[in-house]
């Protein structure tokens, strides 16, 4: 442990009371991962944690968690308790605290999640925590229909655990998933979110199928069941869309923007698709109407504006076959930005690595020359915004261009020039440029 951790501890073993590092540390220690962050329970209640530390913060009293500040760490430290009656599957109506270590133990989700640890004790598995571990297996603490049904969140819970950590699902806790799934519906778009995520940026993205055959995604994505349901008979392809897209995650890095572009960038294709005389499936428009349903699937798991921004711009545009030419790499470096233009090729070779083999060399080879492309242009310093351009509005108005849209339209087409060749970014060029449209 940390010896911040201990630290707290020992402060609280020092005043009588017990304390333990809890849940995912303990785990994690375990299977040799680098906890996240160390929870720690203890018999003290929040006010008694507030008098033995001097930086303390109430992250959430009414939950019984106090953050110890401590070394150059924060500590949640919570009060042993017990989840009172569970309100509609969602949050304990109240919390009852508790003098008891196996009582705080038993209110866990997961076996390899209720295990407690300190030096003097060891380690405190009343629930077969270990040998699940050992096994690889994600089993409910107790009853997992009763635990499923005081919140239903743990259903989801139990997916992103598997996946970040390769973990079968227990029979009977997956039974119990499978027949409880529909009551996710009850769980807020942010919790869901949280954990779907996590499991989306996991080690296993692939996960996302376990998901869909347990009936979750019906629930809380049920735009994935339609791309699972549907066909693409055409050349480029040897998966239906839904097993494309599984194939496509785990063709991109473990970021959120990447994977949530990945899992949403064929949305639209079911909405989209027509078949042909000779049987061949079309998917005309299916990128900019992603980029819509990509939009309001995000907005209703409630994520952040620059994440809906990113992912709906890279849907969009991960169709786009551009040339590998400057002028026109140029433009597109324009409307996306060189960070996000980096992001579009990542998407583009792993939805072609997710395809069949027709055309993949000449597409990644086209990819791999636009690389060179931006690569230049990048080091070139070549102009591709009005930020750079040589004239500004304020330059063509002492030249007499009136006030008003007719400066931005001759700023835009001097852009334009520029972007075909960039040696015309010269004052002097453009300035006689411009008053050739006036
Ligand atoms: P991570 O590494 O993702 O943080 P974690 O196991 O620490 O994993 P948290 O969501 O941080 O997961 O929760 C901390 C601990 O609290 C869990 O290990 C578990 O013991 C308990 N816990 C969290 N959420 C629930 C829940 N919905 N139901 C029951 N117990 C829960
Ligand atoms: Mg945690």
């Amino acid at each position: 442990m940390p010896p911040s951790v201990n630290m707290v501890i020992d402060s609280l073993h020092a005043k009588g009371f017990e304390a333990y590092a809890v849940g995912g540390c303990v785990r994690d220690t375990i299977l040799a991962r680098e906890p996240d962050d160390w929870d720690i329970t203890t018999s003290a209640s929040p006010q008694q944690v507030k008098e033995i530390f001097d930086r303390t913060v109430d992250t959430g009293l009414e939950h019984g968690t106090v953050t110890v500040l401590a070394g150059s760490g924060a500590h949640e430290v919570t009060t042993y308790r017990i989840d009172g009656e569970y309100e509609d599957g969602r949050h304990p109506k109240e919390v009852v605290f508790t003098s008891s270590l196996a009582e705080d133990l038993r209110r866990r989700d997961f076996t390899i999640n209720a295990m407690a640890y300190n030096n003097e004790e060891g380690l405190v598995d009343l629930f077969d925590g270990i040998r699940d571990l050992q096994r690889k297996v994600i089993r409910c603490v107790g009853n997992p229909t009763e635990r499923f049904s005081e919140d239903a969140l743990r259903i989801l819970r139990a997916l992103r655990f598997s996946a970040q950590l390769g973990f079968k699902l227990d029979p009977a806790t997956l039974d119990a998933i499978i027949a409880l799934a529909p009551t996710l519906e009850k769980i807020s778009a942010e919790r869901i979110r949280v954990e779907l995520n996590k499991l989306l940026i996991s080690k296993r993205p692939e996960y996302m199928e376990a998901v869909y055959e347990a009936g979750i995604t019906k629930i809380v994505l049920p735009e994935f069941d339609e791309l699972m349901k549907t066909p693409q008979n055409n050349p480029h392809h040897c998966y239906n869309v839904g097993e494309h897209t599984i194939a496509a995650l785990q063709h991109v890095p473990a970021d959120p923007i990447l994977r949530w572009t990945m899992l949403l960038h064929d949305i639209a294709k079911p909405a989209c698709r027509t078949t042909d005389e000779a049987g061949i499936d079309h998917f005309k428009g299916h990128a900019p109407a992603g980029e819509k349903m990509a939009k309001a699937i995000l907005r209703r798991l409630k994520f952040d504006n620059e994440t809906i921004r990113q992912v709906a711009a890279l849907i969009r545009w991960h169709d786009c076959r551009m040339a590998p030419e400057k002028p026109v790499i140029r433009r597109i470096l324009n409307k996306l930005g060189p960070e996000l233009f980096g992001k579009l090729m990542i998407v583009q070779e792993a939805d072609t690595m997710a395809k069949s083999l027709y055309q993949r060399e000449e597409t990644l080879e086209r990819i791999g020359k636009v690389r060179e492309c931006v690569r230049e242009i990048l080091d070139n310093g070549d102009c591709f915004m009005l930020k750079t351009l040589a004239v500004s509005g304020k330059d063509l108005m002492e030249l007499g261009v009136p006030k008003g849209p007719k400066i931005g339209e001759c700023l835009n087409a001097a852009l334009e020039e520029v972007m075909k060749d960039p040696a015309k970014n010269t004052k002097e060029y453009l300035t006689e440029y411009v008053k050739t449209l006036l």
